[in-house]
């Protein structure tokens, strides 16, 4: 049996014809109309004005810290259930992050927890320079609640949409909220260049400057002057004709990726202990990846049981990502809860989630996910 990935690759078909007018053009460089193109019709997906195609969404979160004005010895509140690039980004800047821990209901930032902690800092006249607000699985954070508190505490917010693109909140596109996010295209989100990232913001000058500096900062001189460090972090025209095909199927990839949800839900619903990540009242989530906690005292079997036996059946799945304040790497940031994201963490697991997964597969993986809740009950 070939290989079941958790989330790959998947082409519309339109690529090689525009990654050809690429080569035909001899736009082999890290800008070019294809680079133009994508980041205005990615803009006007996302409904934000301005965007800045780049190397990575990683190189995305890092510049928009910087734009912002974060540096040395700051402090960033963070969400804690992430991938580990929010945090990196941080330190990039030589900030600190400061974790805040998800609530049940959405995976994401506890707003309850922010405003509690913004208002101690508040107090104490120690406000963080900025809060990294992620939208995790495909789902956004709630910014009906978070934008505000930002607001009202002169904090600036930034959203990493890595993985939820698609996405709404209130009517409103995941990466519209705060003053800039970040998107991925690496090979395992809904739409992918291969690797790449986007820089959106409605703040035109903002933009602007993400491009100086993602460009090497270079001055307006012919003799390579700089007067400032810059990065090497720009988006390949190569790339950015890939990006152009898979704009236009992404509504296609979003409806793929919520049958199958549907599908896993329809199928394992039923079963003691599962529980599946919600979708929170307030938007759509895209179900990137689709997720579950496994409480092995009522499944009989654990996370890992479970894990394995799909493993053993070239399945690919994977724990849920493992919170950013139980790190080695940042053991010595402060986090604002934990309990909540530890335990998801402890019992999650994201089952293959590909558009293109094969429903075959998917019947597979769900037979041996009810076969390890069987076994043990036996
Ligand atoms: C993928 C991802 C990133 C980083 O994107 P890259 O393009 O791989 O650098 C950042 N944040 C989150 C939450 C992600 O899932």
């Amino acid at each position: 049996m070939d290989r079941v990935y958790l989330s790959p690759p998947h082409m519309s078909g339109r690529e090689p014809e525009l990654v050809q007018d690429a080569f035909a053009s001899n736009w082999i460089a890290p800008l070019g109309p294809h680079v133009d193109a994508f980041e205005r019709e990615f803009a006007a997906r996302v409904g934000v004005r301005h965007a800045a195609a780049l190397s990575s969404g990683t190189a995305a979160l890092h510049l928009a810290l910087l734009l912002i004005g974060v540096g040395a010895g700051d402090e960033v509140l963070c969400s804690s259930l992430t991938f580990s690039a929010s945090a990196n980004a941080i330190t990039y800047c030589g900030a600190r992050p400061v974790f805040i821990d998800c609530d049940a209901a959405s995976w994401n930032m506890d707003p309850d927890l922010l405003e509690t902690e913004l208002e101690r800092c508040a107090a104490t006249g120690t406000l963080p320079k900025a809060v990294l607000a992620v939208d995790l699985y495909g789902q956004c954070a709630d910014y009906t609640r978070i934008a505000p508190i930002c607001e009202r505490f002169g904090v600036p917010l930034i959203e990493d949409a890595a993985e939820a693109l698609g996405a709404t909140c209130a009517g409103r596109p995941a990466g519209s909220f705060g003053r800039a996010a970040a998107f991925s295209f690496n090979g395992n989100k809904i739409i992918t260049t291969s690797g790449g990232g986007m820089l959106v913001s409605g703040d035109e000058a903002l933009i602007a400057r993400g491009r100086f500096l993602a460009t090497q900062a270079r001055d307006a001189a012919a003799h390579y002057q700089h007067s400032t460090i810059g990065y090497n972090y720009r988006m390949s025209n190569v790339l950015a004709a890939i990006g152009r095909g898979q704009l236009t199927v992404l509504e296609e990839r979003i409806a793929a990726r919520r049958a199958n949800f549907e599908a896993y839900t329809g199928a394992l619903a039923d079963l003691p202990g599962i529980a599946f990540m919600p979708e929170a009242p307030y938007g759509r989530c895209t179900r990137w990846l689709t997720c579950l906690t496994i409480d092995p005292e009522a499944f009989g079997a654990s996370r890992e049981d479970v894990r394995l036996a799909l493993e053993a059946e070239n399945i690919e799945s994977r724990p849920v990502w493992k919170p950013m304040h139980l790190q080695p790497v940042f053991a010595s940031c402060r986090v604002v809860g934990g309990a909540v994201s530890q335990r998801i963490f402890q019992h999650g697991l994201c089952l293959p989630s590909g558009s293109n997964l094969d429903a075959a597969d998917r019947a597979r993986t769900i037979a041996i996910v009810r076969r390890c809740c069987r076994a043990v009950r036996r």
